[in-house]
């Protein structure tokens, strides 16, 4: 099987679009944990760094599967007992943060770090995708563990780089 990489990122970003998730918003979340440490830290090297994340296989599987399990638990494609644990975000299924793991994992245990920092308190976009993930027949269950570890891990790229 021949896998292209330049295909499966046209797909991954547009799942993410198609969710409600810009790459610009994913910047705004790495900016927002970054800036009081870089005080000339920009927009624009952030979204760069987030574009950079995005050329990882690993991440763009990580993307592809958990936006794919989302989309399917809403179609309801996914039998029971699993749906309901992802329709409701059921906070002991835990298999949504580690698939966000293998994305930050590239970027060692700052990455984890900066994850947890995100996860926590909601950045940004998060807030809104965790919002809307509660409403009903919407599963967002795994969408904001991926958007939180791709701004982490973007986050790392910058502490690793400058
Ligand atoms: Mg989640």
């Amino acid at each position: 099987m021949n896998v292209d990489y330049e295909v499966i990122r046209n797909k991954a970003i547009d799942l993410l679009e198609q969710r409600g998730v810009k790459l610009i918003d994913i910047a705004k979340i790495t900016l927002e944990i970054q800036k009081q440490y870089y005080d000339n830290l920009t927009i624009d090297e952030c979204l760069d760094h987030v574009n950079n994340v995005l050329n990882k296989r690993e991440v763009l599987n990580a993307v592809l599967t958990g936006v794919t399990i989302d989309v399917l638990a809403e179609q309801g494609h996914i039998e029971e007992p699993l749906k309901s644990l992802l329709m409701n975000d059921y906070s002991l299924y835990g298999i949504d943060e580690v698939l966000a793991y293998s994305i930050v994992n590239v970027y060692g245990s700052i990455g984890l770090t900066n994850f947890g920092y995100i996860d926590k308190l909601k950045v940004g976009i998060i807030g809104e995708v965790d919002k809307l993930g509660k409403t009903p027949n919407r599963c967002n269950t795994f969408l904001d563990d991926i958007v939180g570890a791709i701004a982490a891990a973007a986050a790392s790229r910058i502490a690793h780089t400058r």
